[in-house]
């Protein structure tokens, strides 16, 4: 019980700031994903594993794992060389453009930061700026 309040307090704080009420997460990633996410994540068992947040056993470390890295710091670095026109789905396109989205970005790390120092973005609320940032959960 205790470390379910731990997850879901790491999954509010302004820097997972998400599209979608987080009900899943990869901790292969360490993100927070929705239902819809989920099933494609699930089809990545190489490059995700997807743990439900209230149905699943969550170890400690896993936890941790979560509270360090998360969307931000995913998107930093999987999302680092997104050309400036690709078109990024949204909530509400359809699964199959999700999915190559998320192969793109996941599977094949086309768009990953090819630099090793990825800046952590995981920074605690210094005022509204940080609220501002929507991270989608795709
Ligand atoms: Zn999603």
């Amino acid at each position: 019980i205790v470390l379910l309040h731990a997850l879901l307090y790491i999954a509010l704080l302004p820097s997972f700031n998400l599209c979608l009420d987080p009900e899943w997460a990869s901790y292969k990633l360490g993100i927070f994903i929705c239902l819809n996410c989920s099933g494609i994540h699930r089809n990545l068992p190489e490059v995700s594993r997807v743990k439900s947040i209230h149905l699943d056993f969550w170890e400690n470390d896993l936890v941790e794992f979560m509270k360090t890295h998360g969307n931000l710091w995913a998107k930093a670095k999987y999302e680092a060389k997104v050309p400036p026109f690709y078109y990024i789905p949204h909530s509400k396109d359809c699964l199959v453009l999700k999915e190559q989205w998320i192969r793109a970005k996941y599977e094949r790390e086309e768009f990953v930061a090819t630099s090793t120092a990825i800046k952590h973005p995981w920074l605690p609320c210094l005022g509204v700026g940080c609220r501002t940032v929507k991270v989608q959960c795709r």
